[in-house]
């Protein structure tokens, strides 16, 4: 075991759960291979964490915004310091490859928190004139303790930006990781604690059916904020439902690109593959897997995104050299190789590149899935209606914008898009027509903290990652009038 057995932070103390069961986590990477394991933390060990965060908060809500904002600067240089450290982890548990992927999301990571740090005194109100005689002016004031709920696939990311905006906005936290990859984020937990009162941050790591629900359903939690798929997002909307509490949703999504005929050059290619998170094992909520392209740059385009494809080092996550790295779990490997057998059984299918993994060779000691493409999909085929999360492109012809708007647009997701073309007043057009909450333009980057993020329809609600999404989300308006005149 490279990390070993952790314990859970609780009330500013690294626990054991009450049971003193321990939760195996995988290295996806050698199937069968433990790295570390973690406290199975149930409802007794979330109703300890709860309470800690409660009682914490009477004292964190007086801290000054300003100096919160202080801390987590702090927190921000100590996690650069531990970024190496929390790459390494973060690659052996989910498979995600160092370079291109593990260390970049640490380091994204110290940045969440050196931004919410930077615009903590913006946590501000407003006075309303009511006239000369009244003195009208609101508060931004936090919730209480707060529920996240994070998934494996960018674990510590997304795990700082709950802790960031949560803590920032003067709430305390109950953070539970995905129990497949809780190594990481127990360790950006332990930087964090080095700067944070005590019961301000508690980690609870556990499954989602033993830990997660009681933590959705615990009277003391003031506002639940999850990150996972669509099918989970509705039991924790139903455990907000219940007790009346804010809840934030970032679900799942099936992103379009639009690549119109003008936009057939390397740029673009390179472009559609960095959106399709191909690096990231297509493991991302924002992966532009429904590529619409126009029929009369298709086989051209196609040829030369296949060549990129084909040259990708597929391998051992903490080799520096490695490109992609493996999918998370054997589950999520067969849900993928299914859609993959779905998918080229279509009738007029075509499978450009990849397809169903090796079953022998080093290849086959990990989840490692080739990159995949495949062509003549219609969008009403399951691979092109279902979130596949995994290294799957599916690739659509189309003649008429209108035509690719529409498909585009059919999809009861609506988190992100990719538009491609020199024609910027075109470009304009159309990303105002799709129904997604975040559209770009002739890129396929990642989210910038500072952008507000969140989706259209089922693909959640509720924006985080900018000053607005904290306000929003993590603090509640309220509304004070003076009487002058008394
Ligand atoms: P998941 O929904 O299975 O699990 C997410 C978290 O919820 C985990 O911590 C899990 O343990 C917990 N959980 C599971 N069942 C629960 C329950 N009944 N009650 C409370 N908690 C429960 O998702 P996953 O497989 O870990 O992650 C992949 C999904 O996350 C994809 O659908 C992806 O699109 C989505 N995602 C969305 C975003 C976004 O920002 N919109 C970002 C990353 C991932």
């Amino acid at each position: 075991m490279e990390v070993g057995r952790q314990l859970m932070l609780m009330n500013g103390q690294w626990v054991e759960s009450s049971g003193g069961e321990f939760i195996p986590v995988e290295n996806p990477g050698r199937k069968g291979s433990i790295v570390g394991e973690v406290p199975r933390a149930k409802s007794a060990d979330v109703d300890r964490a709860v309470k800690a965060a409660a009682k914490a908060f009477e004292e964190w809500k007086r801290v000054t915004p300003r100096e919160r904002g202080k801390l987590m600067s702090k927190i921000s240089e100590a996690i650069e310091m531990r970024a190496n450290e929390i790459a390494r982890i973060t690659a052996l548990e989910t498979g995600n490859a160092i370079r291109t992927q593990s260390r970049p999301e640490a380091m994204l990571t110290a940045d969440l928190f050196r931004f919410f740090g930077g615009v903590a005194s913006e946590i501000k109100g407003e006075t309303v004139p009511l006239g000369e005689n009244l003195l009208s002016y609101s508060r931004r004031e936090p919730i209480g303790v707060v529920g996240g709920i994070v998934p494996w696939n960018s674990p510590v990311g997304l795990a700082g930006l709950k802790i960031a905006m949560a803590i920032t906005a003067g709430n305390t936290l109950v953070l539970k990781p995905s129990s497949e990859a809780p190594l990481a984020v127990l360790e950006v937990a332990r930087v964090c604690s080095a700067f944070l009162p005590a019961g301000v941050l508690n980690v609870v790591t556990g499954t989602g059916s033993e830990c997660g629900i009681p933590l959705a359903r615990h009277p003391l939690v003031r506002k639940l904020t999850f990150t996972g798929s669509y099918e989970i997002g509705r039991t924790i909307m139903e455990a907000a439902a219940e007790r009346i509490v804010p809840v934030t949703l970032e679900l799942g999504g099936k992103s379009p690109q639009i690549v119109f005929p003008d936009a057939n050059e390397p740029q673009v290619v390179d472009g559609v593959f960095l959106a399709m998170r191909f690096t990231r094992q297509g493991q991302s909520c924002t992966a532009g897997s429904r590529l619409f392209l126009h029929e009369s740059i298709y086989d051209s385009f196609l040829e030369k995104l296949v060549n990129k494809l084909k040259s990708l080092k597929i391998g051992d996550p903490l080799d520096e050299s490695t490109d992609m790295g493996t999918i998370i779990n054997q589950t999520q490997f067969e849900k993928v190789c299914s859609f993959v057998e779905d998918g080229i059984q279509q009738k007029g299918a075509r499978l450009l590149t990849g397809g169903l993994p090796p079953k022998e060779g080093p290849l086959a000691q990990g989840y490692f899935m080739e990159p995949t493409v495949i062509g003549n999909v219609q969008n009403d085929w399951r691979i092109a209606r279902e979130e596949i999360f995994g290294p799957v492109l599916v690739v659509i012809p189309w003649k008429e914008e209108e035509e690719a708007i529409r498909m585009a647009n059919e999809s009861h997701y609506g988190l992100a898009a990719f538009i491609w073309t020199h024609d910027i007043g075109k470009g304009l057009r159309t990303a105002h027509r799709i129904e997604s909450g975040w559209v770009q333009i002739n890129q396929g980057v990642g989210i910038v903290p500072g952008q507000s993020y969140g989706g259209f329809k089922q693909s959640g609600f509720g924006r985080e990652y900018s000053l607005e999404g904290m306000l929003e989300s993590f603090t509640q308006r309220k509304s004070i009038t003076v009487n002058l005149q008394f």
